[in-house]
């Protein structure tokens, strides 16, 4: 009931059972010992239900010292109300003599002789002691009542302090919220409004021109959305083939999926300040196994390229060898330089292995030829971002966009990707199960490439080289002696994501068993083992959205080399993660990144100008270098 739908308070409720025995069975000591946990656990709740008649409930309410509610017996003599407030707290004796010893054979009413010894409310023949009842609770607004409301104001004052601070620093977040809830969209997106409950407000401020740029875009993406008049007069156009200068102002990138999760939400990221930069809309070539994983980015329009785009199909299955994209053209002579006559629309191939032609792409006179183009239809599993940086067309834009180049994935990334309603959920639910409480959250991202060269106790022991060497999480000792848990005592909590088990079995071993040395509490938590990668199905892919965005949510964060999983969860958080270094740097066993910037893994590698030379293309300026992870990738960093 609880797992599959919403409460209408918003609240959420997990609900656990240590056992389910069945029989009775108590001639067997570990039948007692589970017996005895969970009276023991039940004395340890807020607020008791427990079942008429039974000794465990008492020994539980009496233990935890509060009157139940009671579940009265269905015997049909109290049928209404289903359960009512214990008058005291103390057990009923079942069976009592009825009798008045003084007269022995005069039954007498026992519930009767004195004022603190009275009938129990689940059986009418039982006794039980009277309970003691607080003058303030009588006349029901004690001092207690008076204290509660003093402190409830004070938490809400604090939290909207805490809401209206964080929200004027996320900008960006900030005025699509506004305009996409003030002009009355029917999508709902909870998460736009509610993240700032939960993530670490962002210390990176966007530029005031990249908020600018984002509004005008916002205005553009309605005007040339899906369905407008400008978007069926482009259609039109690319139906055609041929480009018709009065047909409509508006042009397109198209964006079409590959790989896993991190990658698209890389390479969506990189067509986006493409289409930022080219004053281009972006469509995004939905999947099924795509479809509900983010809230619509841009108020009162889409960006899901509609069903009834023309050859849908084709774009779907759109691959390097398509005779119509832009680098086979070129390869084939079809299209050049001074080509008159364009084609109103051209594919790109941008993925992982592109070929020479296709990343002409980042050449300047090429985007000059593309610049015409009014559809491009692009497929990328990659952070092509930073070659933007490399090439002179954009490098003046972007300087004003983004004077701190190690956030621009950080910004943009926030922007565009906000969880779905049905997502989100799953996403505050365990957040509030499992991490909510702890002083200290570090999220650890174990992506295995390779298990073959990755063996399970080889990379265990870099995770505990690490968190020991980065002093993360604390030693824990051989003794006995189970530190008592205390108020000022610290607690961490640890969130391992991971498409298997071995690495949290054993962390959650080590500090479940072990006390640690400084006497702070670790849990450890992984929230899916999913054992192998799913891309094309949907339900995997919110699995895997959610635990991006948890880790995201970390004070500290452990990430896996090359992996653009643990990449967009650094990037949304805003923080440089520790990087468990890929299997050849064996010492140290992790570095501090120098940037939160994701890597772009297969950069071309050769100079525009001098079209045949090969040049260190992370040497050319001084904010793209390669990255720590990947000594042939590029990346951003703040060059100071
Ligand atoms: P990368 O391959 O590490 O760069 O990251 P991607 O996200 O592009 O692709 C890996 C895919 O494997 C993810 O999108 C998930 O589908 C799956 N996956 C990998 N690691 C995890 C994990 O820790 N948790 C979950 N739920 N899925 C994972």
């Amino acid at each position: 009931m609880y797992g599959e739908h919403p409460t209408k308070t918003g609240e959420v409720v997990a609900v656990y059972q240590p056992s389910h025995e069945r029989e009775q069975q108590t001639w067997e000591n570990s039948h007692n010992v589970q017996a005895w946990a969970e009276i023991y656990l039940l004395s340890l709740s807020d607020e008791l239900l427990t079942s008429a008649w039974s000794t465990f409930g008492y020994v539980a309410q009496g233990l935890r010292g509060m009157r139940p509610l009671i579940l009265y017996k269905i015997d049909r003599t109290i049928p209404d109300p289903p359960c009512g407030r214990g008058v005291s707290m103390e057990p009923c004796y079942h069976a009592p003599p009825i009798f008045d010893c003084k007269a022995q054979s005069t039954t007498v009413d026992i519930g009767g002789l004195v004022p603190h010894v009275r009938h129990c409310e689940d059986i009418s023949w039982g006794i039980k002691l009277e309970v003691f009842r607080f003058a303030e609770e009588e006349n029901g607004f004690g001092m207690k009542t008076y204290f509660k409301v003093g402190a409830c104001l004070i938490v809400f004052s604090v939290v909207l302090i805490f809401i209206f601070q964080d929200t004027a620093l996320d900008s960006i977040t900030r005025f699509a919220t506004t305009s996409f809830f003030a002009t009355g969209s029917e999508h709902s997106c909870l998460s736009r409004n509610q993240s700032v409950l939960y993530r670490k407000s962002s210390p990176h401020k966007p530029s005031s021109y990249l908020v600018s740029k984002l509004r005008s875009y916002e205005e553009l993406h309605k005007r040339c959305g899906p369905y407008t008049i400008s978007y069926k007069r482009s259609i039109k156009q690319l139906q055609s083939g041929q480009i018709d200068h009065n047909s409509s102002d508006c042009k397109y990138v198209v964006w079409v999926a590959d790989c896993g999760l991190g990658n698209r939400i890389l390479s969506i990221t990189s067509a986006f300040l493409y289409a930022l930069l080219t004053d281009r809309v972006l469509l995004i070539n939905q999947e099924q196994e795509m479809v509900d994983l983010f809230c619509e980015p841009f108020s009162n329009t889409s960006w899901i390229l509609p069903e009834d785009f023309p050859f849908k199909n084709k774009v779907s299955g759109f691959n390097q060898k398509y005779g119509h994209t832009y680098g086979n053209m070129l390869k084939n002579n079809t299209i050049n330089y001074s080509t008159q006559l364009l084609p109103s629309y051209l594919y790109l191939y941008l993925s992982h292995d592109c070929g020479h032609e296709d990343q002409l792409f980042f050449c300047d006179q090429d985007q000059a030829l593309l610049s015409k183009v009014p559809w491009l239809i692009m497929r990328s599993n990659v952070y092509f971002l930073p070659s933007m940086f490399l090439m002179s067309s954009f490098d003046q834009e972007l300087d004003k966009l983004f004077p701190d180049k190690e956030t621009v994935f950080h910004h943009l990334g926030r922007y565009l990707f906000h969880p779905s309603d049905r997502v989100w959920r799953l996403i505050t639910k365990y957040y509030q199960e499992y991490l909510a409480k702890a002083e200290k959250r570090i999220g650890i991202q174990i992506r295995i490439f390779h298990p073959k060269t990755s063996p399970f106790e080889y990379v265990m022991d870099q995770i505990l080289a690490c968190i020991q060497k980065e002093k993360l999480l604390p030693e824990v000792g051989t003794g006995k002696s189970i530190a008592s848990p205390s108020k000022n005592q610290t607690s961490k909590v640890v969130l391992v994501t991971s498409l298997f088990r071995g690495y949290f079995e054993k962390l959650k071993k080590m500090y479940g068993e072990h006390p640690t040395k400084t006497g702070e509490v670790v849990s450890v938590y992984q929230p899916s083992h999913e054992g192998r990668q799913q891309t094309w199905q949907n339900s995997h892919n919110v699995q895997a959205w959610v635990e991006i965005y948890l880790l995201s949510l970390s004070d500290e964060l452990v990430t896996s080399a090359w992996s653009t999983f643990g990449y967009v969860a650094q990037g949304l958080r805003g923080i440089r993660p520790l990087i468990l270094y890929n299997r050849t740097i064996s010492d140290p066993p992790c570095g501090r990144g120098v940037s939160m910037e994701p890597c772009y893994h297969t950069p071309p590698i050769f100079d525009c100008k001098a079209q045949t030379t090969t040049v260190d293309t992370g040497a050319l300026v001084r904010h793209v270098r390669h990255c720590e992870d990947l000594s042939w990738g590029l990346k951003l960093f703040n060059s100071s």
